[in-house]
């Protein structure tokens, strides 16, 4: 029988501090040429084994091999000028300098692929690999080419769309697009953000997932959150779409969020990972913590459809931090796993 309640990470987990800086979000790598590839493969091991220690049954490179989880991947692509650097808000909510798309974007080689089939060699564990979502690359970019963000949009899902059937052939189980967009830009999610994502998942037989948060825990997305009240219902926006939509699984922050649990009755029927881990303070959940709120959601999500996961990454926080969390949440999963089988 397949076990209930497999549980696994929303994406990143902290790099060793010999491969980039501690406890920085994008920090810029400590190592060169071949002493950086062989690091990153390195770090990827230790990342795995950590999360094997804890008890993870789904498990990921933790990004090892990325610095950032969407410009590392734009990076690969033909018709982005990286000099050309332009400033603009991202998600509404911040300035970053972002490079320039400056005529038409392909995918040169693959971008990922040998890293997930390194990863696949050392586990038999599922395997899980997340790509950005076509809605937040486009919303970590200036477009001097396009002129048009749907169209531009388009691109990325056909670009994704070679990228996951690569990660597909190589091993994946689950191919994770991030759209923290989803969250932000609703009408344009709904015109046209959700039918993207369809085109990049387009032809997968492995499982599919997006992962919707409200970001990291870096001081503007911890100000933004204060501004969005006591009930976050941001997800109400997106869910209808989502839950008629192709997507397998839709993995949300829920653990000290606003979010009102009920919303997840929108997306009945789709596996859902649910954030039990806040990923925003260094406090470490207690097992009963996690067990809670994996009860609450319990209330709209069959048990078979549950995944226990972190709230987002946990790339800014202490490996000790992180490693306390991974095995809370593992606790958690295995308290109310319990309660199920009697
Ligand atoms: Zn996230």
């Amino acid at each position: 029988m397949k076990k209930l309640l497999p549980t696994s990470t929303a994406g990143s987990l902290p790099k060793p501090s010999w491969l980039a800086e501690s406890e920085t979000l994008w920090s810029p790598w400590k190592l060169q040429d071949q002493a950086l590839v062989d690091g990153k493969k390195d770090a990827l091991c230790v990342s795995l084994h950590e999360q094997q220690q804890a008890g993870i049954d789904i498990v990921s490179d933790g990004e090892q091999t990325r610095q950032h989880f969407v410009t590392t991947f734009i990076e690969h692509l033909n018709g982005v000028d990286f000099e050309n650097r332009k400033i603009v808000k991202i998600r509404d909510r911040y300035d970053a300098s972002v490079p320039t798309v400056v005529g038409p974007v392909s995918r040169q080689k693959p971008v990922f692929v040998e890293a997930a089939k390194f990863l696949r060699q050392q586990t038999d564990q599922p395997i899980k690999w997340a790509l950005p979502g076509p809605m937040t690359m486009i919303d970590t970019l200036y477009d001097d080419h396009y002129k048009s963000r749907e169209k531009l949009a388009w691109e990325f899902a056909i670009i994704l769309n070679q990228e996951a059937k690569e990660l597909e052939a190589a091993g994946v189980d689950i191919i994770q697009f991030d759209e923290p967009a989803f969250n932000v830009f609703f009408d344009d999610v709904n015109k046209w953000g959700i039918a993207c994502l369809e085109r990049a998942i387009e032809g997968l037989k492995c499982e599919t997932a997006v992962h919707i948060c409200y970001g990291y825990g870096i001081k503007a997305n911890t100000d933004w959150k204060k501004t969005l009240g006591n009930e976050w219902r941001q997800y109400e926006e997106a869910f209808p779409k989502l839950q008629a939509s192709n997507i397998d699984i839709i993995s949300l922050e829920c653990h000290n969020s606003h979010v009102p649990m009920e919303l997840l009755e929108l997306i009945r029927g789709k596996k859902v990972m649910v954030g039990a881990i806040d990923v925003a303070t260094n406090t470490i959940e207690t097992p009963e913590e996690v067990a809670n709120t994996l009860r609450e959601a319990l209330k709209y999500v069959d048990a078979d459809k549950l995944y226990p996961c972190t709230n987002c990454g946990m790339a800014p926080l202490s490996r000790e931090v992180a490693r306390g969390k991974l095995k809370a949440l593992s606790d958690g999963a295995a308290i109310v796993r319990k309660e199920l089988s009697v």
